[in-house]
């Protein structure tokens, strides 16, 4: 198939991934609406793609070469040590214990960490120049669940019309509403906690529990796990740590609603709660790298998840995290959004009308994504809400623990792109 006009709602990974793949495969016009004025911000900072979906990806084009990127070999879980549990002066000082917590399994990791920043800016540079990327465009909706077009709606109260209109504009997308509005975010029940820090900021500490820099470590308490590994950074190495763990009960916030609590920095309470929680979970030595995080790099937000009914109505199409939000414990949104792209671009290649391209797009990327929320609901019980008694635990029972979760499924990270 060969021209035709394209609007892409988001202009973050999802967004710039989709635009670049229409407009090599050949779309005529393609336009990116970014409501984001200026940089779009890092709101997180770490992410991970798994070694072989970032193979691929590289192969399609849609991770474009030279992003800064951290290798992940490893995977350790550990559990607070109590033999020492206040901590002991080394690394492995104390009574027995660890400051570093005892290591109850080791596993295979193979993905590389990137920094969100660092890879949007990569995206976004790859974006070919036909393309009109236009910020500072909020689409308030869309209609398009005929075959005649669709039309998009802007804040200002213009409306466009495109042959195709593709919602990236994330889990609280517009272009799912029009798409499949009965499909809405379901609250997980808890919450994410998140940081980043200058990795050199770790020699304070005067130990090495974290002498691997290829080692991503999980840190197992009662309700919840903490993952903390390094990535790349603007200006060096970073130590990104994602904490989940029951919301806090001070009747002040709520989480069961999208819009109640968006994702965000730390009030004094917030801050208070999660120190409590630090001190009293986590081995001394995570603990204390944990708190070296500036407040303004802490966030928190509440984890949903989306299985939407359809990714595919008329001229509409969703990909990235507007088609489904994926739990993160599955390390899959980022190149879920990228293998979305991918999958665009090659049925654009193939389909010789829009309707052959968005009913063998739905075929593909909407069973993909509903297998990749079963999964990651699967791991965030687990992992958090029916968390094992981890500190009994020895590998072989932490192997089988885990190959429970997969329930069959070869990996978390996502699966290879079927042909
Ligand atoms: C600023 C930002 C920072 C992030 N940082 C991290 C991180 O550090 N680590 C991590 O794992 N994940 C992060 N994520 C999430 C991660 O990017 C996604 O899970 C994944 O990459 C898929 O992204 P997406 O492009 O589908 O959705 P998103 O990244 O959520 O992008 C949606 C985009 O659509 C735009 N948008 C939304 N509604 C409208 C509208 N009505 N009109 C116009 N534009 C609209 C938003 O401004 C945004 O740019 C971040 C997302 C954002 C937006």
């Amino acid at each position: 198939m060969r021209g035709g006009t394209v609007a892409v709602v988001g202009g973050s990974i999802a967004g710039c991934a989709i635009a670049t793949a229409a407009a090599r495969a050949g779309a005529g016009e393609v336009v990116v609406l970014e409501r984001t004025r200026g940089r779009l911000e890092d709101r997180g900072v770490g992410l991970c793609i798994h070694d072989e979906r970032a193979v691929e990806l590289g192969a399609s084009g849609a991770l474009p070469e030279g992003i800064a990127a951290h290798p992940l070999r490893r995977r350790r879980w550990v559990v607070r040590d109590d033999a020492d549990g206040a901590g002991g002066a080394g690394g492995n000082g104390g009574a027995g214990g660890s400051a570093g917590g005892r290591v109850i399994w080791e596993q295979p990791f193979p993905f590389h960490s990137y920094h969100w920043g660092l890879l949007w800016r990569g995206l976004r540079a790859s974006v070919p120049d036909s393309v009109v990327y236009r910020q500072g465009e909020t689409v308030t909706g869309v209609e398009g669940t005929g075959t005649a077009g669709a039309e998009v709606r802007l804040a200002g109260g213009s409306v466009e019309r495109y042959d195709l209109v593709v919602g990236a504009d994330g889990y609280r997308s517009v272009v799912r509403a029009a798409v499949c509005p009965e499909s809405r975010p379901h609250y997980a029940g808890y919450v994410c906690w998140r940081g980043n820090l200058d990795a050199a900021r770790l020699a304070e500490l005067g130990d090495a529990a974290d002498s691997v820099p290829e080692a991503v470590t999980t840190v197992c308490f009662p309700g919840g796990t903490c993952v903390v590994y390094r990535i790349p950074g603007p200006t060096g190495p970073r130590v990104n740590w994602v904490l989940y763990a029951p919301p806090p009960r001070d009747g002040q916030l709520r989480f069961d609603d999208p819009t109640s609590f968006p994702p965000g920095g730390l009030t004094p309470e917030l801050a208070r709660h999660l120190a409590a929680l630090l001190d009293r979970e986590f081995p001394p030595y995570w603990g204390r790298a944990l708190a070296l995080t500036d407040p303004a790099d802490t966030f928190v937000q509440p984890i949903y998840d989306l299985e939407a009914a359809r990714t595919a109505a008329g001229r509409l199409l969703l990909a990235g995290d507007a088609a489904s939000v994926v739990r993160p414990h599955n390390t899959s949104g980022a190149a879920k959004a990228l293998q979305d792209a991918t999958a665009l671009a090659d049925g654009w290649r193939r389909a010789e009308s829009f309707e052959e391209l968005l009913c063998g797009y739905e075929e593909t990327r909407g069973a993909a994504g509903r297998e990749l929320v079963a999964l990651a609901r699967r791991l965030g019980r687990a992992q958090v809400e029916r968390t094992p008694a981890w500190a009994g635990m020895n590998g072989s029972e932490m192997e089988a623990w885990w190959r429970g979760q997969l329930a069959g499924a070869p990996g978390i990270g996502g699966r290879a792109m079927t042909p």
